[in-house]
C-alpha cells in the first residue's frame, strides 16, 4: 500500500535523482530480499534449491547453513555447491532490473555488501565496489596469493556430481598454489583484500573525489538502499559524513524498517521507508513519465 504521503516522498526521490550530477548507490541485503533473494530468513527463491539441506540439518536461514561446522569437507561443499549454483542460477531480481533502468542516464556508482552477484547483473564492473566479496569467486583459504577465480564452471561440475547431500572429494576445489582448500571470496577472517578488492575501493574513491573535489558545485545523491544495522560502518555512516562534510551532497534512505536522519543532516536528507521492491518500481514509473528513463 502506497499512501499520499509515500507518493509526494517519491515524487521528491524522482526530482533529485533528476537533478543529481551524479549518484552513488549503496546497496545492502534489503535491496536483495525485495527481490526475493533473502539470505537471512528463508524465502521460496532460495529455498527451493537448499530444500534438502534445509530439513536434514534444520537450518534457520541459507547463511545459517553457509556458517555451519560441517563435520567433513564433502557435506560443507555440497552446501556451498548448491547454494552458490543458486545464486549464479536464480534470474535478476525486479528491483535490480529496475534500479537499472532509474540510473541508466546518470553517472553513478554502486557500492554494495551483497555477495549474491545481483550488483554485477546490472551494473558493469568499472562501476561497482563489491566490499564484502562475491560467492560467484574463490579464493585460497591461507590465502597464499592474490588471485580470485571465477566458480561458474567448478559449481556446475559439482552439482552434476553431487551424491545427495555430499561432494565427492576429488571435486572438493583446491588451490593451484599450495594446495590448500579454496573457499567462497567473501567476508570472513580470510578475506582476501587483494587486487580486485582494492581495485573496487580505489574506483570508489576515485569516483567520490572526482564529484567532490575536481568538480566543484556539482550536486552528488547518496542512494542508501536497504541497508541493516548491522555493518554501517561500510556504508550508512560514510554516506552520513559525506553529507555533512559537503555542501552539495544530499543523502536518501529507503528501507522497509523506519529510520530517522541525525540531527545535523536535517533537510539534506530523505528517509523513505516502504516495500523497497514497491518503491523503485513507483520511481522508475515516475522517471519514465517525465521522460528521463528509457522504457
Ligand atoms: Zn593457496
Amino acid at each position: 500500500m502506497i499512501d499520499t504521503r509515500m507518493k509526494t516522498e517519491i515524487e521528491y526521490l524522482a526530482e533529485l535523482i533528476q537533478q543529481a550530477d551524479a549518484i552513488v548507490v549503496g546497496a545492502g541485503s534489503g535491496l536483495s530480499s525485495a527481490a526475493g533473494y533473502n539470505h537471512y530468513h528463508w524465502m521460496p527463491a532460495i529455498e527451493s534449491y537448499l530444500q534438502e539441506f534445509k530439513e536434514y540439518y534444520q537450518f534457520t536461514s541459507p547463511f545459517a547453513g553457509f556458517y555451519y561446522c560441517y563435520s567433513s569437507l564433502e557435506q560443507q561443499w555440497a552446501y556451498y555447491a548448491k547454494y552458490i549454483y543458486s545464486m549464479w542460477h536464480l534470474p535478476t531480481g525486479q528491483p535490480y532490473l529496475d534500479l537499472q533502468a532509474i540510473l541508466a542516464d546518470k553517472d553513478c556508482f554502486v557500492l554494495t555488501t551483497n555477495v549474491d552477484g545481483q550488483c554485477r547483473r546490472v551494473f558493469p564492473q568499472e562501476r561497482l565496489c563489491e566490499y564484502q566479496g562475491n560467492m560467484g569467486y574463490f579464493q585460497c583459504s591461507q590465502p597464499c596469493h592474490e588471485h580470485i577465480y571465477e566458480n561458474r564452471d567448478a559449481v556446475e561440475a559439482m552439482n552434476r556430481a553431487l551424491q545427495g547431500m555430499v561432494l565427492p572429494t576429488h571435486l572438493l576445489p583446491r588451490c593451484p598454489a599450495c594446495g590448500r582448500i579454496m573457499v567462497p571470496w567473501v567476508r570472513d577472517d580470510t578475506f582476501l583484500e587483494g587486487t580486485a578488492w582494492q581495485e573496487g575501493v580505489a574506483r570508489y574513491h576515485a569516483f567520490l573525489r572526482h564529484w567532490l573535489m575536481e568538480q566543484t558545485g556539482k550536486k552528488l545523491l547518496l542512494l542508501e538502499l536497504g541497508v541493516g544495522e548491522m555493518t554501517p560502518s561500510i556504508i550508512k555512516l560514510p554516506f552520513w559524513q559525506l553529507t555533512a562534510q559537503n555542501e552539495n551532497v544530499f543523502y536518501a534512505c529507503l528501507n522497509q524498517k523506519d529510520s530517522h536522519a541525525p540531527e545535523h543532516l536535517k533537510g539534506k536528507s530523505l528517509y523513505l521507508q516502504g516495500d523497497l521492491a514497491e518503491t523503485l518500481s513507483r520511481l522508475r514509473q515516475k522517471l519514465c513519465k517525465t521522460g528521463s528513463v528509457s522504457r
